[in-house]
């Protein structure tokens, strides 16, 4: 195991089906009792023998683990904190706002789903290809044992453990309730999936994302900008420096996305889905059409072009039309 700050440890948990690639990064802090697990990979038996088998490398066992901070509700985050909880007896931490929706997401679905095929026909998926869309993350349950949290998290409170006192900074826009922990003295910043060292990190506008995501994302950005910060930890890919400049990054492709959106509206007004169809996609690193995505990703596809779409209307680049049934979109008369 990766010792990568004296007292944190760094576990790489393997992705179901995609092995290596986008492998989560839980990090274990020492304290003076037990260690901190920030982040716990996906609920599958591969990612539990990486924990364990990481684990037992540096002598630490799961009733060592004393308690549990998850950045954010996603699988890859979340998944596998129940199986820890119940060998560990350590208590799980999360923001309220995700808290509340774990119930929806993880155990009760029929609600969401519906909902999710509300937003997705109103923004022109077709019809035969809805259901695919609509139930493409069902399958991401199975790897997910859902567990209540013990703490609520609000933001602004401050974690203490052994020699590091993180405060837990509010970062909404790649999900809801997503924190980030920062260390001021020892210029620290966990980052979760809020900032990436080579991804963009993705935001869409679904039925549990607010109205604007992506205004929240930016913000968070900022947030995060204005702290100092000599190492970042995120939950994939490597450790870096040089957060100032990798926010800028990430600043520019939103940017850049939100004129690929508008030139593609310059062609004439369309729904959400297909401007989906008229830009380019990164996944795993490499540009593909919409077509060559598998189904969960178009609907991301299709939820990001939205989550641009609507800020573009509020800055009176796009308006919004009523088409035949669908919402379109199209571009603003050039001033
Ligand atoms: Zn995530
Ligand atoms: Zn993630």
């Amino acid at each position: 195991m990766n010792e990568v700050v004296p007292g944190i440890l760094q576990l790489k948990l393997p992705v179901p089906l995609l092995g290596d690639h986008l492998a989560v990064n839980a990090y274990l802090i020492q304290g003076d009792q037990g260690w901190l697990l920030v982040d716990s990979g996906w609920n599958t038996n591969q990612a539990f023998s990486a924990m364990r088998n990481q684990l037992g490398q540096a002598g630490i066992g799961f009733g060592d683990i004393s308690r549990i901070v998850i950045t954010h509700f996603h699988p890859d985050h979340y998944g596998l904190a129940g199986r820890v909880v119940e060998l560990s007896g350590a208590g799980v931490a999360l923001h309220q706002v995700e808290k509340a929706f774990i119930d929806s997401r993880y155990v009760n679905m029929d609600s969401l789903l519906n909902e999710t095929a509300i937003l997705l026909r109103l923004h022109g998926v077709p019809e035969p290809e809805l259901p695919n869309l609509q139930k493409a993350s069902v399958g991401v349950r199975q790897f997910v044992l859902p567990v209540s949290p013990e703490t609520t998290l609000s933001g602004g409170e401050t974690i203490h453990q052994g020699g590091f006192h993180f405060e837990v900074v509010w970062t909404p826009g790649h999900s809801p309730g997503h924190v980030c922990l920062y260390d001021r003295a020892k210029r620290i910043l966990l980052s979760g999936d809020h900032i990436l060292p080579n991804t963009f990190p993705n935001v869409g506008l679904h039925p549990q994302s607010g109205e604007d995501p992506l205004g929240h994302y930016l913000r968070s950005l900022t947030t995060v900008e204005s702290l100092d910060v000599d190492l970042v930890l995120p939950a994939h890919e490597q450790v870096f420096t040089g957060l100032k400049q990798r926010v800028n990054e990430i600043r520019r492709h939103h940017t850049e996305r939100k004129a690929a959106i508008v030139a593609a509206l310059r062609e004439g007004p369309k729904t959400a889905y297909e401007v989906s169809m008229g830009i380019p996609w990164i996944l795993n690193g490499v540009t593909m059409s919409f077509a060559e995505l598998p189904a969960l990703d178009k609907r991301l596809a299709v939820m990001s072009a939205l989550a641009h779409l609507e800020p573009l209307c509020a800055e009176h680049r796009v308006q919004r039309i009523q088409g035949n049934g669908a919402l379109v979109y199209a571009a603003a008369a050039e001033q």
